[in-house]
């Protein structure tokens, strides 16, 4: 059995970019069916919807369940309420960004507080990328604000400040849109009438029509992208594409869907397949028993399942249920890193103590971004020649020679991205000239109040998190009254899997300060 799409995660769009342009701008119609039907590869219209009637039937009990169970989201106020255009569409853009790979109740604090600092296009293109990444620190997936600080500028320096105007151009124009993002703030902020593709879209659609073929296929991904055309409502795009992902993402979700709560559960050929095949079944089972006459009913199928590019390669299978759709091709695992990383204390006589920072480079992952003093290991190190390498390293951005054994271990760090799985093996080093300087580049040292509101990464607030917690067992008095040495700590200690949701671990992230007193730590 091939893997389900349960990696489609609430609210993670991005990966779902396409390069191709989104549709083209429709004019708004009063006619029910505007788009022309998908017609399948395969010419099988079991994955299509055909009638008109039953197209207007879904869009009304779709749209009737979204105004009464919808979530109130400051975005969707914002492009219900703002009149201005250009700031409707930058604060739905801003959305959308926000909204590729991290959850909704995630976004909303970070949407408010950007909104209320950045409130118009302009703000934001003024603003320096060290507070835009300061204000995303923690949301994960750091390009994603840095493009929205270039778009931000582009728009400003080339198009007099006013944000593109059609789907079309929002996606030739601006970095970082693909075209779902385009199709959605063409149809939430401008009302252009253009379906919108994004994982819950993806779900809802391939259980509607019972495609289970791997749903990233071209064949797919098109015929998905007909099938939303096909089914958006030309009076009400915005509301129709939100109503699609919110049905997504609490109704027919990855691993339990509601059908009983679904609204439009009359349409969905996965749901009908289930209680085809349960009926079926049953009659089977009695017809063994000798109890009834074998009379099996027929299940609405394809009728073309060995050509068609739709269906899946994989027999039904009866325990998934509508879980058979949609489908993925297995992932590949993540590559594993491990990585030498320093927390250097400058200790003051005066004041808070002070940490050496370097900044990454500005592209790759983490862009931008500053963190501990770290090193790519490229095999197994012993603690000594590890220890080595550090102590080199440090030395290099200081410009002094330090001794190995002013390094201590403190322990290992995992973090996971969605393609790394990285291990921090951490070091600390305490250095009691309080005016150490730096020697190189691109290095900064902060105070422990700074360093909570720059823009670090989470797996460096948790190597943190890990080095504060031999501090604080350095400062524990022993039994016997006295302070322990701090050589005299066991201090390999290793924190679990977290299960916060990394820096690109999708997932839940947490604010700093929730972070600060959330991760737990093997005893
Ligand atoms: Fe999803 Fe069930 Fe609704 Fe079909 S009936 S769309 S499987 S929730
Ligand atoms: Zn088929």
């Amino acid at each position: 059995m091939s893997r389900l799409c349960s990696a489609m995660v609430k609210g993670r769009r991005a990966g779902l970019e396409m390069a191709e342009n989104a549709k083209p701008k429709r004019n708004r119609t009063k006619t029910a069916v505007k788009h022309g039907p998908h017609k399948c590869s395969s010419s099988s219209t079991y994955h299509s919807f055909l009638d008109a009637a039953d197209v207007v039937l879904l869009r009304s009990q779709l749209l009737g369940w979204y105004d009464k169970e919808k979530r109130e989201l400051p975005w969707r106020t914002t492009a219900m309420t703002e009149t201005d255009v250009n700031i409707r569409t930058y604060a739905v853009w801003v959305s959308e960004i926000m909204l590729q790979q991290t959850q909704v109740t995630t976004v909303k604090d970070y949407y408010n507080k950007w909104m209320k600092r950045w409130p118009t296009v302009h703000d934001l293109a003024a603003a320096t990328l060290e507070e835009v990444n300061q204000m995303w620190a923690g949301l994960g997936y750091y390009s994603r604000g840095k493009r929205l600080h270039e778009g931000a500028q582009k728009v400003v320096s080339e198009l007099k400040g006013q944000m593109p105007q059609t789907a079309d151009s929002l996606l030739k124009q601006l970095p970082g849109v693909g075209r779902y993002t385009a199709a959605a703030i063409g149809s939430i902020a401008l009302g252009q009438v253009t379906g919108a593709v994004d994982g819950n879209v993806i779900r809802v659609l391939c259980r509607l029509r019972a495609i289970g073929a791997d749903s990233t296929s071209p064949a797919v991904t098109e015929a998905l992208w007909d099938l939303a055309n096909t089914l958006v409502d030309p009076e009400r795009p915005g509301d129709f594409n939100q109503a699609m992902m919110e049905l997504g993402a609490r109704i027919c979700t990855p691993k339990a869907p509601l059908c009983s709560q679904c609204p439009v559960q009359t349409h969905c050929r996965s749901y009908r397949k289930v209680n085809a095949k349960q009926e079926q079944n049953s009659k089977k089972l009695l017809g063994k028993m000798g109890k009834k006459p074998l009379i099996v009913p027929d299940i609405e199928d394809c009728g073309n399942t060995e050509t068609c590019s739709l269906c899946p390669s994989e027999p039904w299978d009866d325990e998934l249920g509508v879980l058979n759709f949609p489908r993925k091709p297995a992932k590949k695992p993540p590559r594993q890193e491990r990585t030498l990383s320093c927390v250097v204390i400058r200790r003051q006589e005066e004041g808070e103590d002070e940490y050496l920072l370097t900044q990454r480079p500005d592209k790759g992952l983490l862009a931008g971004l500053w963190e501990f003093p770290s090193l790519l290991l490229d095999g197994e190190n012993s603690e000594t020649k590890q220890k080595k390498l550090l102590c080199a390293e440090i030395s290099r951005i200081l410009g002094t020679r330090l001794t190995e054994s002013l390094f201590q271990s403190v322990g290992e760090v995992v973090h996971i991205f969605t393609h790394i799985h990285q291990t921090y093996i951490v070091y600390s080093v305490c250095l009691k000239d309080g005016k150490t300087q730096t020697k190189t580049d691109n290095t900064q040292w902060l105070s422990r109040s700074a360093l909570h509101e720059a823009a670090v990464s989470t797996g460096m607030k948790k190597i943190l998190k890990l080095s504060d917690s031999l501090d604080s067992r350095r400062q524990q008095p022993s039994t016997d009254g006295k302070r322990k040495n701090p050589l005299d700590i066991k201090t390999t200690k290793k924190v679990k899997k977290p299960r916060l949701g990394g820096i690109n671990g999708g997932g839940k992230q947490l604010s700093l300060n929730s972070f600060f007193t959330s991760v737990k730590e093997e005893p």
